[in-house]
Parts: C-alpha cells; sequence; structure tokens
C-alpha cells in the first residue's frame, strides 16, 4: 500500500517535503526550508525522520527556497538520487540556492562578529560549497506534459502560474495490483495577473489531492496595483523617504519591476533608482524574458516591441550590488530611492541592514507584497510593531509600512476555489497543506460547504495511506 508522510508545509506555509513510499521505492515531493518564527527556522537543523540515503528520487515543483532550500543538507545527509525539475526550475534554482548559501554565510559572520545570536556557536545551515553537488543532481523534465521517474512513478505537469516554471503535478504510483492517482497543487498562482500564464487546473480524476492553502482565509486586496505603486512611490518620493522591499530578487521583483516600467514610461512617476542588492547579483529578468512558454499574451507583446528589442522588466536606472561594500554603500543614497534585498520574511539576509537603517525615518516606506509568515520580523511590521529587534537590538519603526496583497503571488481564497471546482470529479481524499492553521481550517470549511468533499488538514510528520 502506497503511504504519504508530511515532512514539511503541514500547520505552515514553508518546508514542503512530501515523503511518497509506493513499490519499495521512496520519492521525496519538493525538499523546501522552513521559514519564519525561530522556532521552525530550528527545525532545520534538525534530522528528517527517515534515512535521506534510503530516499530513490527527488521531484520539484518550483524553485522557492521553501520548496528547494534544503536540498543541500539532504545532499549533505547522504541522498544521492536524481532531482527532477524542468529546465526553469533548474535555472532559478542553481540562482537561489547560491544565493542563500551566500546569505547564511553573511549572516553568521555577522553575528559571530557581533555576538547577538540566540544561538552560542552560531552556524551556516549550509554554505556555498555545498551547492555544487545538488546542482550536478538536477535532470530536466519537460514544462508541461508527461515525464516518468521510474516504472512506480509517472508525472504529469501543468503551469501553475505562481512563478517562473512553477507546477502542479499530477503523479500516477504504479504498484503490482494497483493504480494510485495523487495531485499535488504545488503553489498555486493568480489569474489574469501580469506576465505569467493563468494557472492550470489538470483534468485528472484523484484518488489523493493535496492543496495549498496559504490564503486559504483571506481575499487579496482589489484594485489596480499600479495605481497603488504609483501612489506609494510618489508619496515617499515627495517626501524624500525611500521604499524598501524585503524580497528575493525573483518573483515579485519582476512584476514590480513591470509596473514600475509602466508608470515609469507613462510618467507617472519620478525615475527612481533601484538597487536589487543580492550577493549573486542575479539577473533573474534574463530569465523570465529567457522562457517564453510561462509568458501570458500581453507580456508578449510588451516583448515584440521595438523589433524584438523590448525589456519590460527594465525600469531607467537600475543597479545590482553585488558585494558586501555596495551594498553598505545604499547607505549613503540619501535621495529618494527603492531597495530590493531579500528575505522577504525579513527573517535575514542584507534587507536586514536597510531596515536598521531606514525604518526610524518617517520619510522612508517598507513595502510588503509576499506572505508574511507566523513570528517573522515581516509579520510584526504587518501588523504594526512599533519596533522591532534586529542584531541583537530594538529598531523603531517610523517608516510607513505598506502591504501590497495585490502583488501577491499566491491565489487568495476565492481563486484557490476556482482552481479546485475546475477537477473534473472530487478526489477521493483531500489534505490542505503549505498554510497556517487557521487559514487552512477555513479553506476546509469552504471546501465542505461549498464543494462537499472529504476534506482535512495535513498534520507535521503524520503518515496517510494512499488508497
Ligand atoms: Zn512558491
Amino acid at each position: 500500500m502506497a503511504k504519504l508522510t508530511f515532512l514539511g508545509a503541514a500547520g505552515c506555509v514553508t518546508g514542503s517535503k512530501y515523503l511518497v513510499e509506493a513499490a519499495g521505492k521512496r520519492l521525496l515531493l519538493d525538499c523546501g526550508i522552513f521559514q519564519g518564527s525561530p522556532e521552525l527556522s530550528d527545525r532545520n537543523f534538525e534530522p528528517l525522520s527517515i534515512d535521506p540515503k534510503t530516499i530513490d528520487y527527488v521531484v520539484l515543483t518550483h524553485a522557492h527556497l521553501d520548496h528547494t532550500g534544503w536540498l543541500p543538507c539532504l545532499v549533505k545527509a547522504g541522498f544521492k538520487g536524481p532531482i527532477f525539475a524542468n529546465p526553469a526550475t533548474i535555472d532559478l534554482t542553481a540562482i537561489l540556492l547560491k544565493d542563500s548559501a551566500h546569505i547564511q554565510e553573511e549572516d553568521t559572520l555577522h553575528a559571530q562578529k557581533h555576538g547577538y545570536s540566540r544561538h552560542a556557536e552560531p552556524r551556516p545551515l549550509y554554505v556555498s560549497e555545498d551547492v555544487d553537488p545538488v546542482l550536478k543532481l538536477l535532470q530536466p523534465v519537460p514544462r508541461t506534459g508527461p515525464f516518468t521517474v521510474s516504472p512506480e512513478f509517472q508525472f504529469v505537469a501543468y503551469d501553475a502560474g505562481h512563478i517562473l516554471g512553477s507546477t502542479s503535478l499530477v503523479l500516477t504510483i504504479t504498484e503490482p495490483s494497483k493504480k494510485t492517482v495523487v495531485i499535488f497543487s504545488g503553489d498555486i498562482g493568480r489569474y489574469d495577473q501580469v506576465i505569467l500564464q493563468d494557472p492550470v487546473t489538470p483534468p485528472t480524476q484523484a484518488d489523493v489531492l493535496l492543496c495549498e492553502s496559504t490564503y486559504g482565509d483571506r481575499e487579496h486586496e482589489a484594485g489596480d496595483p499600479a495605481a497603488e505603486i504609483a501612489a506609494v512611490v510618489n508619496r515617499v518620493s515627495q517626501r524624500g523617504g525611500c521604499i524598501v522591499i524585503p524580497s528575493f530578487a525573483i518573483g515579485r521583483t519582476q512584476t514590480f519591476m513591470y509596473y514600475l516600467r509602466q508608470l515609469e514610461d507613462a510618467n507617472k512617476i519620478p525615475r527612481l533608482p533601484v538597487y536589487v542588492d543580492s550577493p549573486m547579483a542575479i539577473s533573474a529578468t534574463d530569465l523570465y524574458l529567457k522562457y517564453s512558454a510561462d509568458h501570458d499574451s500581453e507580456f508578449r507583446q510588451l516583448k515584440s516591441a521595438d523589433g524584438g528589442k523590448g525589456d519590460p522588466l527594465n525600469v531607467h536606472e537600475f543597479h545590482l550590488t553585488r558585494s558586501v561594500q555596495e551594498s553598505k554603500a545604499i547607505n549613503q543614497v540619501k535621495k529618494p530611492c527603492i531597495i530590493v534585498s531579500a528575505s522577504g520574511m525579513a527573517s535575514g539576509g542584507r534587507v536586514l541592514h536597510h531596515l536598521e537603517q531606514r525604518l526610524p525615518d518617517a520619510r522612508n516606506a517598507v513595502l510588503l507584497a509576499g506572505f508574511q509568515a507566523e513570528g517573522s520580523r515581516g509579520r510584526a511590521l504587518q501588523d504594526g510593531a512599533k519596533s522591532i529587534r534586529l542584531y541583537g537590538h530594538a529598531v523603531a519603526v517610523n517608516a510607513e509600512v505598506v502591504s501590497m496583497g495585490q502583488l501577491s503571488a499566491h491565489a487568495g481564497k476565492s481563486e484557490l476555489l476556482r482552481w479546485l471546482g475546475g477537477l473534473p470529479s472530487a478526489p477521493k481524499q483531500t489534505y490542505l497543506t503549505h498554510g497556517e492553521p487557521q487559514a487552512a481550517r477555513a479553506l476546509q470549511g469552504a471546501i465542505s460547504d461549498q464543494l462537499h468533499w472529504k476534506v482535512d488538514v495535513a498534520q507535521y510528520l503524520h503518515t496517510v495511506e494512499l488508497a
């Protein structure tokens, strides 16, 4: 009998890891790090409940670190099998893992030097040298359509419209006497957004469905994101402030750049310098332009403007900062500017330095576009904290804090229900993953009321039979 164990993203939005066991084989679907509260982050340092050497395959839904960021730990602990992902996900994963390793090295060095860590001896989860062995195991699969991992495990991939390369995966498990179909939603994106295609619901009858529930209890703010961004940029620049955006340089950053460029071209905002501060100094924008299968028709049109030279993601004054010195030099920028820097929930990374610099000044603004997990500094800012702890001391929050749900890469509640409603029939069993308890329970209620499906909230470390 095939079994499934929730090794992460159960009771929280991070740490996605689902273990499938069937016909004597073990497959791990996603391998993410936990992010948010210190208690969750500490889980990353604990060993997996099973020996990674006994896992045969890994398959990835998309590149975000809460789905890939634990791969270096898995490989350090002895995993040697193939890691299957589509080409865009492979490219993005390489960048994100290297960036993540650099950030951990920088954070650890800084903590050791200034002695503010919760831990007696702060250490990184992994370092840059741990990333290459992971990249060697990555094997490409098609962007959409069927692919075979082994005789027991066959997949079909659908575009999830969440970030470049993101997928929902249908797994058919073949055992001697039966077949079982499991759908993994992955992270589900938005309908009618800029750049990316709409999410596609697999047209498949499933025995078991795992569905994310990040925004299971909420709708995103309505309204035009461009108008909202224009209002923030104009307001902050007129008072001489700058805007700090906690974010990795991939995903929402491209959406934000897209709107900025449109607004600059329409002369609706001033052309401010934009600093993307990331140790890898990556140009994720190039990757977004490269993988055209992900583009929606509007983006294709813009891209083909100027005889194919259109680059709708490039703002007029763009700076990539790579070294720590360049990063520190941004502190000297006293005129209005926009700073994009990781991590997205302000749980670590260079954005902490920028927040330390800019939060006390009421002219500035912090723009939160991504999901802010319980216990993270981002959530504290979102909830109106008057001060937050950075590097062991309290920093006053006088800057304006703006939450922009319109820029979210995750489906809101009704979009999740729209995606689920696209399935041809009720799965025999649905488990809700990737959501804080309140969000998962709210979506559970909506699914039983509106769709009348059998639906449970996934429990951390529980094993269920895939019947
Ligand atoms: Zn994601």
